[in-house]
């Protein structure tokens, strides 16, 4: 008789989550995010940045939102232990130091026993639900790509050939600030241009970020498209078009600024914008597990 092997059902903490960051965004973003849904992803959940913080695990640090206890109830006690990896890369927003940030994001996905590697910025807002059934209508031993686009065509690089020559080539990457996914298989393909050294040495090749690199990597080394996929969101398009009712569905949601104006979801809830700027984290975290009620 046939022994049927059926592959186990995807489990949220199958996902690893790299979060990247940078010493100064520690205070002003990622507190936010440690108190509301890495509160409830933290076992799979890793932190890259460069600088140490004994803060971090401080009360001291985690009274610096103090709002957030107004919607406390069902958000899990402080955690004194989140997975940080306090990387050796520059603490700039150069190309250099973005992508030694993304080669440690990936090296350390692929040291671990996950399925799935998702990358966010710190200025992203995962929904956890989201993410999982997302991710759990690929075939998991697929070779899937997944995230939004930054722009509505392919990118253009020149890539770097021997004997200073170069290329034209074209090639769709998900936008690092809207969040992306890789499958497992597909990032076992990826060894040979993203491992270790690797990862930095294709992004300068091409001469374009972390992000642009692994579009790179997958559409044009491997030759495997990438899925276009809507439930990512950065703040480099217009968030008010997010729909309220439709954020349930959403992957990833973000703030920030945008052609000089604060560009964020529009949800109504009891916090003011002067309480919950990024609208994300009070009110949809407090939506989330409250509905909103007093
Ligand atoms: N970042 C970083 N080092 C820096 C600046 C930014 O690692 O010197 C990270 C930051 O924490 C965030 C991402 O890079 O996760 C994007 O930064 P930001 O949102 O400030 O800029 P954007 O590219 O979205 O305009
Ligand atoms: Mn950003």
């Amino acid at each position: 008789p046939h022994i049927q092997v059926t592959p186990e059902r995807l489990q949220l903490r199958d996902i690893f989550i790299a979060v990247k960051t940078t010493g100064r965004f520690h205070k002003t973003r990622l507190a936010l995010l440690l108190e509301t849904w890495i509160s409830r992803t933290k076992e799979h959940t890793f932190i890259f940045t460069d600088t140490e913080d004994e803060d971090l695990r401080s009360q001291e640090f985690r009274r610096g939102v103090p709002k957030i206890d107004a919607c406390s109830f069902g958000i899990q006690q402080p955690h004194l232990s989140y997975n940080m990896v306090v990387t050796g890369c520059h603490s700039d927003h150069s190309q250099q130091a973005l992508s030694c940030k993304m080669s440690a994001e990936y090296d350390g996905f692929m040291a671990s026993d996950k399925r799935w590697f998702c990358h966010v910025d710190d200025d992203n807002y995962v929904n956890p639900a989201a993410l999982l059934s997302l991710l759990s209508a690929f075939p998991q031993e697929g070779d899937v790509y997944v995230g939004k686009p930054s722009l509505d065509k392919p990118i253009t690089a020149q890539e770097l050939l021997e004997g200073n020559q170069t290329r034209e080539v074209r090639f769709w990457f998900a936008t690092g600030g809207a969040g992306f996914c890789l499958s497992r298989r597909l990032a076992e393909k990826m060894i040979p241009w993203a491992s270790g050294s690797r990862f930095e040495q294709t992004s300068s090749k091409i001469r374009l970020p972390d992000d642009c690199t692994v579009g790179f990597i997958v559409e044009r080394r491997l030759g495997i498209s990438m899925v276009h996929c809507p439930l990512f969101h950065s703040h480099l398009e217009n968030l008010l078009l997010v729909r309220q009712r439709s954020i349930p569905q959403q992957v990833t949601l973000s703030y920030g600024i945008f052609e000089n104006k604060m560009n964020s979801i529009e949800v109504k809830g009891r916090f003011s914008t002067e309480e919950d700027p990024s609208r994300l984290v009070l009110n949809i975290f407090c939506f989330k597990i409250k509905n909103f009620k007093k």
